[in-house]
């Protein structure tokens, strides 16, 4: 059975039993502070197992993109090194939300897969879990006697905590459950050993494919259960391995899923996949890393510097470091692979065809960028090696070997085996030391810690009012306690709120809570998951007293100029440029926006003009908004309302649009209810964000007003400068030219003196034992000359050994220069040499042997560098 067949008997089959097929959320998490990426299909439900939200449907299957590189579910080290392990992989899932329990999900489970899926059962293997002292609970006794009326008892284990009480991080919902392992082992090897004996020991063809968990509790902070309100089945299992079972093959890279990728690599290449054990890995990296990178771009998610881009960059240079190591990949290659993804993966996941082109993009620039680094790195070791050979040592430090990492990206393992090939060893540990420091640092920065929510009024849900008021009267449903280095602030939820919390890119409200006894600040506003949360400094003292809810007007109305101006500028953008432009992200605050988009090249001056003069005519047309909330999405889509890549919208969604010819979004933001409310728009910044993604800054409004302003007083300001000229440009222009002209001749006073100098100094050489020395103080203009010097010198006199010190603009200098010959026959090395004598001018420098210079502090000093030279070489 093909892979794309045996997803949709999986899907078919939960159909059949009255399940509803949902589309995968997005594999990028948004509005949940806990994690950065879906590790499990569970995350798009958390709401419903919490009883924050009604499950749509009572019974879901899926296929959802996870990620599992970061946080508690972390298999990045594995993959590739295994066969069962994947950064990115799909997981398939059977869902009842307060419906059915143990014994369909057990039973169904059972049913497709030896049933549909044909596995045999002799090589399956089911757990139960056994109970926890600590946390109180004993063993799953309804699970063990569903399971023993299908399987033999002796197929049953019993499994810890750890195994078999699945959780999905720190806090949240969790429950135990039932794995379904298989044994995939060759008939004569199982012979020899049972595989119960190998369930749970990492063996690699003895793995777990499905997890039936039923949820029943909910951790809190303090480490407690509580019992949910409802339970729930939630299971998962592994595509891959599935697929790997289902087509009995040892590997999952040896299915229908990885082939073809693995087939373009080794044509590439010239390597066979098969052969080594370290291209094997090499190849399995790659062609696994090349889905998490692709999937998480056409969900938004561009590799950067920081948190979930980051991630995605460190993927992405694992797969490129281990391409140029084993398969000899010195170019971009990773890139090429990107239409076999379209072509695989974009009939369950349109998002990866569609973006193909800008996920190319983006991942070859970010591999020739990460190239050049690696380059750079080299050459670093380069200059790592030489001192290391002049000073005598030969072990690379952890400092040294951290700074390569930290700065120039450049991975341990590669500077590790770069140091072995040179006959040099690399202080592993105190790398370690130099990693624990930074980590300790930038986790005492970020440590914060959340307390669980405290419930003060009935909870009948939220309802926000924020499009239609900026005042309400509301109740506080529950809150909590939120601390960090700088003390305790206060989360709260509250049954009618006009707060609007920050998504899109739009900026979360502040305000007042005010009560008849009291007035709270709220600093700001953020979602999580469905909730609106409040951040407030204080918490009121009387929290079940009626408030009044009050968003900050004047902000909010700055803040929304800027938000339906970037409506308008996205729809100007794809006016000028074509309708390739995608919103890349954007952010809305009352100062400014900033809208990052797709785009290959720098925009054209004229093309600036052209969409802020389109921009500025729709806010003089006074275009009335239309805000439709609850339109179902497909009718929006048929609307032609632009969606953003990566985003989880509902089945109904609001629609914003100014002038239905023009500008048509989804979108939750707040807006101007005319456009002649912005006033005036002003494109202040166009530059590059990322590879492929241009960003633009705009001002609105005052903020516009204020611009023009410092403009004029700007020109005023040079005009009376330059003693009021009819003409300023023409005046500017004319002493540009004036100036050029004396940098001219001043050069060339320079350069007449400079070779007085040299013919002077030339004179001056001391010969002696094969050497000729010359040991000097001079003055001169610039560092390039004193260098342009030390070569001349060098040239023109035969065995030249030559030492300046130099006063450059009353700074001290020095420059060492020495014949190719000398450094060997006479041990001489310009870098030590400078070195040595920096510190008689407070400074430091180095070079290559044969030249060197130093900058210093003290240009008292030069004296003394010359005499002590004079003390050492005459
Ligand atoms: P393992 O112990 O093999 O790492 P797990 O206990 O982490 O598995 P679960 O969290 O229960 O797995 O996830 C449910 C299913 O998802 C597993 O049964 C397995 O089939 C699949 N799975 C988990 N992690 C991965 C991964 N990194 N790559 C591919 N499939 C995975
Ligand atoms: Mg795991």
């Amino acid at each position: 059975m093909e892979a794309k067949k045996i997803r949709s008997t999986f899907i078919e089959f939960f159909q059949s039993k009255q399940h509803h097929y949902v589309p995968s959320s997005p594999i990028v998490v948004k509005n949940d502070p806990t994690l950065m990426f879906t590790n499990a299909g569970m995350n798009q439900f958390k709401d419903a197992f919490l009883g924050n939200e009604i499950a749509k449907y009572p019974r879901v299957a899926n296929s959802q993109k996870c990620l599992r590189v970061s946080g508690k579910h972390n298999d990045l080290e594995e993959v590739g090194v295994d066969t069962y392990h994947h950064t990115m992989f799909e997981m398939l899932g059977n869902w009842s939300f307060g419906d059915y329990f143990k014994k369909e999900a057990i039973e169904w489970a059972w049913e497709l897969l030896t049933e549909v899926y044909g596995l045999d059962k002799d090589r399956l293997y089911v757990s139960v879990f056994q109970g926890d002292a600590g946390d109180n609970l004993g063993m799953d006794q309804e699970a063990y006697d569903l399971w023993k009326a299908i399987v033999p008892e002796d197929r049953i284990i019993m499994g810890s905590k750890k195994d078999n009480f699945w959780e999905m991080g720190d806090v949240g919902p969790c429950g135990p459950c039932s794995e379904i392992h298989i044994d995939l082992r060759s008939d004569a090897e199982r012979a020899q050993l049972a595989g119960k004996d190998l369930v749970n020991n990492d063996h690699e063809q003895v793995i777990e494919i499905w997890n039936l968990v039923f949820m029943q509790f909910n951790r809190v902070s303090d480490g407690s259960l509580k019992p949910l309100p409802a339970t729930h089945v939630d299971t998962g299992m592994g595509f891959e391995r599935l697929v790997r079972a289902v087509q009995h093959k040892s590997s999952n890279y040896d299915t229908d899923l990885f082939a073809p990728f693995l087939a373009a690599l080794a044509k590439k290449s010239g390597k066979v996949y098969g052969e080594d054990l370290s291209t094997d890995i090499a190849f399995r990296v790659i062609v696994d890393h090349i889905r998490a990178i692709s999937f998480t771009i056409a969900d938004g998610q561009l590799p950067s510097n920081n948190k979930a881009g980051y991630v995605i960059r460190r993927i992405l240079r694992r797969a490129v470091r281990y391409g140029y190591t084993f398969l000899g990949f010195h170019e971009p290659f990773l890139h090429e692979l990107t239409p076999l993804i379209a072509a695989n993966f974009g009939d369950i996941f349109p998002e990866v065809r569609q973006q193909q082109e800008f996920i190319a993009k983006v991942i070859f620039e970010e591999e020739a960028s990460f190239l050049r680094t690696l380059d750079n790195g080299l050459k670093m070791l380069d200059q790592i090696k030489a001192d290391l050979k002049a000073t005598n040592e030969n072990v690379i430090s952890g400092k040294t070997a951290f700074d390569l990492y930290d700065t120039f990206g450049f991975p341990l393992d590669l500077t590790s085996l770069i140091a072995r090939e040179n006959g040099l060893s690399l202080d592993e540990k105190g790398f370690a030391v130099e990693m624990e420091a930074q980590k300790t640092r930038s986790r005492a920065a970020s440590e914060s810690e959340t307390g669980d929510w405290v419930m003060v009024n009935e909870d009948q849900g939220v309802e926000f009012v924020g499009y239609d008021y900026l005042k309400a009267h509301c109740q506080i449903i529950k809150y909590r306690v939120v601390s960090d280095k700088k003390g305790d602030k206060y989360q709260l939820v509250l049954d009618k709120t006009p707060f609007y919390a920050e998504s899109g890119g739009q900026v979360g409200d502040t305000g007042w809570l005010i009560s008849e006894t009291e007035k709270v600040k709220v600093i700001d506003t953020k979602r999580e998951n469905d909730l609106i949360v409040h951040f407030v400094e204080n918490l009121p003292k009387n929290p079940e007293a009626q408030f009044g809810a009050e968003v900050d007007a004047a902000k909010r109305f700055a803040t929304e100029n800027n938000h339906t101006a970037t409506h308008l500028l996205q729809a100007a953008l794809k006016e000028v440029l074509g309708d390739h432009i995608q919103q890349r992200g954007s952010l809305v605050n009352q100062n400014l926006l900033r809208f990052d988009f797709s785009h290959f090249s720098k925009l054209s001056d004229d093309e600036i003009t052209k969409v802020e003069a389109i921009v500025n005519a729709k806010i003089r047309e006074n275009i009335a908004l239309s805000d439709q909330r609850n339109v179902p999405i497909e009718e929006a889509r048929a609307q032609g309302a632009t969606a953003l890549f990566g985003e989880k919208y509902g089945d109904f969604v609001r629609v914003v649009t100014f002038d239905k010819d023009f500008s048509v979004e989804l979108c939750g933001g707040t807006h101007v209810p005319q456009t002649s409310k912005i006033g005036l728009f002003k494109i202040i910044s166009e530059a590059s964000s990322a590879s492929g993604v241009r960003r633009i800054e705009a001002i609105t409004a005052q903020a516009a007003e204020n611009y023009y302003r410092e403009q004029e007083v700007l020109v005023k300001e040079i005009q009376e400068i330059l003693k009021n000229p009819k003409d300023l440009k023409k005046s500017i222009e004319g002493l540009l030219q004036e100036r050029n002209e004396l940098k001219k001749e001043l050069e060339a006073v320079h350069l007449e003196k400079a070779s007085g100098v040299k013919v002077e100094l030339l004179k001056q050489f001391v010969a002696g034992d094969g050497i000729n020395t010359l040991i000097a103080q001079v003055e001169l203009h610039n560092a390039d000359s004193l260098k342009k010097l030390a070569y001349e010198l060098k040239n023109e006199k035969e065995n030249a050994f030559v030492i300046l010190a130099a006063k450059i603009e009353d700074k001290p200098q020095i420059a060492v220069i020495i014949e190719d010959e000398l450094i060997k026959s006479k041990n001489l090395n310009a870098g030590q040499i400078v070195r040595e004598l920096a510190k008689e001018i407070q400074g430091g420098g180095g070079g290559q042997p044969f030249f060197a210079t130093a900058g210093g502090k003290n240009l008292a000093g030069l004296e003394n560098v010359v005499a002590r030279a004079r003390e050492m070489y005459l």
